[in-house]
């Protein structure tokens, strides 16, 4: 068992992980280490490698402000393309030779007196580090469903965050459950291979045409050379994406965003009978529940799908799992080779947070936000945590796109570590009452949000905790955030 000290140590290298680590070294602050469970990095889009993995957000918008890449081959890159994206920034930045591969973090734990934090990793070594930095994703704990019968099974299943690339489901009879933005890229590549595909949907989801683009070599090459063409891109791409967020979903409570509201539904059930002629079908997967409350996808192959012979949507649900098959709840039977999960990710009850955090005067950060409200100032700090940033936390990911979140996150952690430079300090910690101002004003401005005035409760959406309180998402837009980070009341923060 060894002991290491470092300045600081940062949990998961993902783009978050990576982005803090840029941040550290543009601080000066090289002594870090950067800890992960996988042996590569990345994070979920290491993790993630199912078939038709692809991203959802622009990749002209998805990349970190300070780093476009001029190599995407289209608008919507392949999930291949971005793990290189990862690779890529963390070779340039130097960060790879910071990073310990097949490490686990079980727990982090303050010490008061040494002004540490004290690491356990899995096997019994620990750290201590000043700084304790956790990037630990919001969508990295696999959820596996609890059906009767499921530990039955005897052909293969897997789920999709552990997907085997060697597996060829060509003229199996596949079953797969869920229907979230994973099984929408998936489910058109099963169908492609497999003699006989079942889809188990509980909650449709809204789908809206994907309007790609693939990137010439000479486009390539002009990104490459003006950067700011790129850029101007970006800006188009960052402002429709924007809009989505503050307009559909952050202002719901104005009469004409909710008009506009019901116009991305529409353009929605557009899309849907350009695909699908059959009334029934199109009813069944039409969800009932407002677009936002939950995270709509976008595809071109998923509905069509549907039209297949040999693709069936069961949406009656499960009764149980059997030893070669499914039991469906309107009392047929399907037999099937392979069960694939699309069950989605334990935010609320594995993330956050995904280790056991131990603050001042042993405040467990998971028992308070569940003893509480789940909270955290800027998304990021809370009281009782001196020296500590949770980049997963509640009200820290901005609406649809990562690299935002990422951008207000380096620029908080550049505003408030120059400060605790500047007065020569050893410890910051949240004061209880910016925490509480906080809170309030997410909650009042949640107060007109679609997530609490529209029409969300058959989503099932991840984007609300357990009591209902749909403290996941910041309610602003990226450039207040922004705004916020590099200009939040120093006061605001006890540096000692
Ligand atoms: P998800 O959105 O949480 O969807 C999980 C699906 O599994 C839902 O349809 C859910 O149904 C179903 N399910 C879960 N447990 C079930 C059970 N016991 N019985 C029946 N159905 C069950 O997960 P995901 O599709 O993996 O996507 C998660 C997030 O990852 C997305 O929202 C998105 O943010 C991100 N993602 C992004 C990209 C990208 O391109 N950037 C691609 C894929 C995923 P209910 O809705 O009824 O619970």
């Amino acid at each position: 068992m060894t002991s290491e000290h470092f300045d600081a140590v940062i949990v998961g290298a993902g783009f978050g992980g990576i982005g803090a680590a840029i941040q550290l070294k543009r601080m000066g602050i090289h002594d870090f280490v950067l800890l992960d469970r996988e042996d590569d990095l990345g994070g979920t889009w290491y993790v993630n490698h199912y078939p038709g993995l692809a991203v959802d957000v622009p990749t002209t918008t998805y990349s970190y402000y300070f780093e476009p890449n001029p190599n995407w081959s289209r608008l919507f890159s392949t999930g291949a393309e971005i793990k290189q994206y990862a690779d890529d920034v963390a070779d340039k930045y130097d960060v790879r030779r910071h990073i310990r591969f097949n490490t686990t973090v079980e727990g982090a734990r303050w010490d008061e007196e040494a002004k540490v934090w004290r690491v356990a990793i899995a096997g019994g070594d620990t750290m201590a580090a000043r700084y304790l930095f956790t990037a630990t994703g919001f969508l990295s704990q696999p959820k596996l469903p609890d059906i009767p019968g499921i530990g039955d099974f005897q052909g293969r299943i897997v789920h999709t965050a552990d997907w085997d690339d060697d597996y060829d489901a060509t003229g199996e009879r596949v079953a797969i459950i869920g229907t979230g933005a994973t099984a929408v890229q998936l489910i058109p590549e099963l169908a492609a291979k497999a003699a006989d595909l079942t889809v188990y949907q509980r909650t449709p989801i809204w789908v809206a045409p994907k309007i790609d683009l693939h990137f010439s070599e000479r486009a390539k090459r002009l990104f490459a050379r003006f950067p700011l063409t790129q850029r101007i891109i970006r800006a188009v791409t960052d402002n429709i994406y924007e809009a989505m967020i503050t307009i559909g979903v952050v202002n719901y409570r104005v009469p004409l965003f909710r008009r506009l509201n019901i116009s991305a539904m529409d353009l929605c059930k557009m899309n849907q009978f350009f695909w699908i002629r059959d009334r029934e079908l199109r009813r069944r997967l039409t969800p009932d529940y407002d677009i936002g409350c939950k995270r709509p996808t976008f595809s071109n192959r998923y509905l069509r799908t549907f039209t297949k012979p040999h693709v069936h949507l069961q949406s009656d649900g499960i009764e149980r799992v059997e030893a070669d098959g499914i039991v469906n709840a309107d009392g047929t039977r399907t037999a099937i080779d392979t069960l694939v999960l699309a069950t989605g990710f334990d935010l609320w009850e594995a993330n956050f947070p995904a280790i056991e955090v131990i603050g001042r005067d042993g405040r467990n950060l998971g028992k308070w936000w569940r003893e509480t409200r789940f909270q955290a100032y800027q998304g990021v700090s809370m009281p009782y945590f001196p020296n500590y940033l949770s980049l997963a936390s509640p009200y820290a990911f901005l609406g649809l796109n990562f690299f935002n979140t990422m951008e207000y996150q380096m620029r908080l952690m550049e505003r408030l570590f120059n400060e605790v430079r500047r007065r020569n300090a050893t410890t910051f910690e949240v004061t209880e009452a910016a925490n509480d101002r906080y809170l309030e004003r997410m909650t009042e401005m949640l107060a007109g949000s679609l997530w609490t005035i529209g029409n969300c409760a058959s989503a099932r959406s991840y984007y609300f905790n357990p009591s209902g309180e749909p403290s996941l998402l910041r309610p602003m837009s990226t450039r207040e955030a922004i705004r916020e980070a590099s200009e939040f009341p120093l006061t605001d923060y006890q540096i000692a």
